[in-house]
């Protein structure tokens, strides 16, 4: 499955599915924070009817409200767009991607997530991340698509995509879904995506109870409760520049316009609302750069407050060469 064209790639360039483009690579959607480049990885656009099952309240009523969200991050009738992509990015030499989609060839019970068949692994490499370079995978939480890459199919068996690396999740998240009695479902994401990497001894679990944990310079979680309660946004700052990965703080930019919007997939929506209220007062108030996990392209913008929500100024990506 491949995602449709993106409307942030400049017309005449090449789609990133080329072979071409894979072996001459050096060049992703990114944007500069500071001097750091931030790249965006595709996996795959969300089926239309995601938008409404995800944030039922969302309605085209709603939408239109907001007129700043056509066409990017709604079509015309008012249906939403989302998408599934990573970040990758390198904070004090240490090569970081943040989340891992939904994988190849996971069963699952999402019709648009099972048995996926993309080029996500080659997009990471022209973005200059061939996965035995990186050195940090960052779980915002552990829902099946953001830690579907953490493993890809060899030889019939669940290995860790990127050997190298360190995994990243927190104490609160790893008690929360031990504690639970999980369906099937979600037994089988953790059987093979999960598991794998805590068995080849590559899962570190970071304490959150506190506040704010440093991974790097400029570099911290954040501790942003509601969606899962151990789930994080991350932080990268770098030379007076900030920007903010959203995880599923907000799942998409009609919850900017409409904060008190709930998800359907929220643990506990009451704080998932107030989370997302303190997450975005802060992030209009330091001028981050607004990164959504699951927002369609352009991604990426700056709040400005709009009554009792925000406005998203969008800012677009470059399709910058990494080497
Ligand atoms: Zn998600």
């Amino acid at each position: 499955m491949h995602p449709h064209p993106s409307p942030d790639r400049p017309a005449g360039s090449p789609a990133s599915t080329t072979a071409a483009a894979h072996r001459t690579a050096g060049s992703a959607p990114a944007w500069a924070v500071g001097s750091t480049p931030v790249h965006r990885v595709d996996e795959i656009d969300f089926p239309p009817e995601t938008g409404a099952w995800l944030l039922p309240d969302a309605t085209p009523d709603v939408v239109a409200r907001a007129p700043w969200l056509t066409p990017d991050f709604a079509d015309d009738e008012g249906v939403l767009r989302a998408s599934s992509h990573s970040f990758a990015f390198t904070v004090d030499g240490r090569r970081v991607l943040v989340d891992t989609g939904i994988g190849n060839g996971k069963q699952r019970a999402m019709p648009a997530w099972h048995q996926l068949d993309t080029d996500y692994l080659d997009r990471l490499t022209a973005a200059g991340y061939p996965p035995d370079s990186v050195d940090l995978v960052i779980l915002t939480h552990l829902h099946a698509d953001h830690v579907g890459w953490n493993t890809r199919l060899e030889n019939g068996t669940w290995v860790p995509t990127f050997p190298h690396a360190r995994y990243v999740t927190t104490r609160t998240e790893w008690d929360h879904w031990a504690s639970v009695d999980m369906e099937e479902s979600r037994r089988q994401m953790f059987r093979d995506s999960v598991h794998p990497v805590r068995e080849a001894g590559l899962l570190d679990v970071v304490d959150i109870a506190e506040g704010p944990v440093v991974l790097a310079p400029g570099l911290r979680l954040l501790p942003t409760p509601g969606h899962t309660p151990g789930q994080v946004a991350v932080e990268l700052r770098d030379s007076g520049d900030t920007a903010l990965i959203t995880g599923d703080a907000v799942h998409h930019p009609v919850q900017l316009a409409h904060p008190h919007l709930s998800s359907c997939a929220d643990t506990d929506s009451a704080l998932a609302r107030s989370t997302r209220a303190a997450l975005l007062a802060s992030a209009a108030e330091s001028r981050a750069l607004l990164l959504g996990t699951h927002f369609a392209p352009p991604t990426a913008g700056r709040l400005a407050q709009d009554g009792t929500g925000y406005q998203l100024t969008p800012e677009r990506p470059v399709l910058a060469q990494t080497y």
